[in-house]
């Protein structure tokens, strides 16, 4: 494109130099015409469409040639449009659009749910509140049923409004407060007020059944096989407040899994439970979690852990003993761990794999443990990358930073996911398209990431077996297409979000 513009200007400089040769002007004129259209028109779709590398069997050679002159849209449509294998590392509270968080919401009237979220502060209170606790009073949009709703001081009541009654304005700010997408939001808005002002709404286990449903028709969209989500089945609460056991929440997804709707994405599910670390009963919720996921094995396949790492009350070593109880009755719970996702150098990920775990959740600092990284070399751990998140939540301040590229090409098992899309306005395409741009993926490791996620899901044999065979199947016919006819690698349908418009300056498809 810059040479053929620079080509333009000196045309025109020639035509200046000719300018008294009448004779040769009116053919230079109707040159120059022609020039004009033929670059306004490539300039015009210039950034829709750069001409893809010719067909071609080879498709590794082929996708190297297509990165450098691929637009950044056309390279998003092709990642869009490849299918991929698994997303081991997401949350289901975290990986719900706000968008769809405010449907889901208002469908839930069908159940007698009705939701209420706080829009003003009348200072209610007296004083000398706690504003350190689960749901600080000074917070907007915090969200409530009606059940706790009807428990509220008059005052209080005051400061809600249903959620079906909000002005746009008010809806607009009830979107953005649960994701993201403010320059000065970071880490501390994420962990410190995204949960709290979630609040009753996670604790509907129809809102959070239909939203796995949501996740795998999008992700199914974009090509994912497999799910592993980290779900809730704790505090549930039907429609007058009452309590939902767990082992009724697990017989909801099940049921809800089932469904039409469900089935039709070709998406499987397994599902993990998480507990908060730091937490001073986090020993008891191992137990009894770890005891939940043996019961509902079906369905259920491991324990997770969750919460900042910063937090020294978390520690990994803290759960060891509980753990080696554990493994003594049970032989049929697996552990995916958060660890790693921290600033400062530490053991945490080594000592995270003596507790157990065959999965490590972001490993951001386990490139500062030489003696753990070597261990982990050609291994049987992986990693879990969840690329946009680090960047948000400001474990890189760039991706300069990010040690991934230093796990893939040194051989630790590594895998790309999404951990908490909502709060990020993201999806799984993002994280590839992110991988290639800042750090050149190249073909073959985009299908090493693909396998390695459905390698290390917590699966049957012959399940996994069968959705490698499956993924082999349809990355082999994707790049038949591309052999045979580039353009149609290109989805028409792609779709992003907030992240990759706010960042690439990808935002209308
Ligand atoms: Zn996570």
């Amino acid at each position: 494109m810059q040479a053929t513009l620079i080509h333009g200007r000196r045309s025109a400089l020639d035509i200046a130099s000719l300018r008294n040769q009448s004779g040769r002007l009116r053919a230079v004129v109707l040159w120059l015409v022609f020039l004009i259209i033929v670059v306004g028109s490539r300039v015009g779709a210039g950034s829709a469409q750069a001409a893809l590398p010719q067909p071609s069997d080879d498709v590794s050679s082929w996708f190297e040639a297509f990165k450098s002159d691929a637009t950044d849209e056309e390279l998003y449509r092709f990642l869009y449009a490849m299918p991929k294998g698994g997303d081991l590392h997401n949350h289901l509270s975290g990986s719900i659009l706000s968008e769809w968080f405010y449907e889901l919401a208002l469908a839930q009237s069908k159940r007698g749910y009705r939701y209420y979220t706080r829009v003003t502060i009348n200072n209610c209170r007296p004083y000398g509140g706690n504003a350190f606790v689960e749901n600080p009073y000074l917070m907007l949009f915090v969200n409530v049923q009606e059940s706790n709703y009807e428990k509220l001081s008059t005052c209080e009541k005051e400061e809600y409004l249903p959620l079906d009654e909000l002005n746009p304005q008010e809806k607009e700010a009830w979107l953005d407060s649960l994701r993201l997408d403010k320059a000065h939001e970071g880490r501390d808005e994420f962990f410190q007020t995204h949960w709290q002002r979630m609040g009753d709404l996670y604790l509907n286990p129809y809102l959070a059944a239909d939203a796995l449903v949501l996740n795998m028709q999008a992700f199914g969209a974009e090509g994912l096989m497999y799910m592993e989500s980290m779900i809730g089945v704790l505090g549930f609460i039907g429609a007058q407040g009452q309590s939902i056991p767990p082992d009724v929440v697990a017989q909801i997804y099940r049921e809800r899994l089932q469904d039409a709707d469900a089935l039709a994405t070709g998406v499987e599910v397994r599902l993990q439970v998480a507990i908060l670390r730091f937490l001073p009963g986090a020993n008891e919720h191992l137990r009894y979690l770890y005891d939940f996921v043996s019961r509902h094995n079906d369905l259920f396949v491991a324990v997770n852990m969750v919460g900042r790492e910063d937090n020294d009350k978390g520690y990994p070593l803290r759960f060891l003993d509980t753990l080696r109880d554990l493994r003594r009755t049970y032989n049929n719970v697996r552990l995916s761990i958060h660890a790693g996702e921290v600033d400062e150098p530490n053991d945490h990920v080594r000592d995270t794999l003596l507790l157990g775990a065959d999965r490590i959740g972001h490993g951001i600092n386990l490139i500062t443990d030489p003696d753990t990284m070597r261990l982990m070399r050609n291994g049987a751990y992986l990693v879990e990358i969840n690329l946009v998140s680090n960047l948000l939540l400001q474990y890189v301040s760039d991706y300069s930073q990010h040690p991934f590229p230093e796990y893939l090409r040194t051989d630790i098992p590594v895998a790309l996911s999404t951990d908490d899309r909502g709060m990020w306005d993201s999806n799984l395409t993002d994280e590839f398209f992110v991988a290639v741009k800042e750090f050149n993926l190249s073909w073959d490791e985009i299908l090493l990431l693909s396998r390695n996620s459905i390698e290390h899901g917590f699966l049957p044999k012959t399940t996994k077996t069968q959705l490698l065979v499956r993924y082999t199947t349809r990355i082999e016919d994707f790049a038949r297409q591309i052999a045979a006819r580039p353009s149609a690698a290109l989805s028409s349908t792609a779709q992003s979000y907030g992240f990759i418009c706010d960042r690439y300056q990808l935002c209308e498809w």
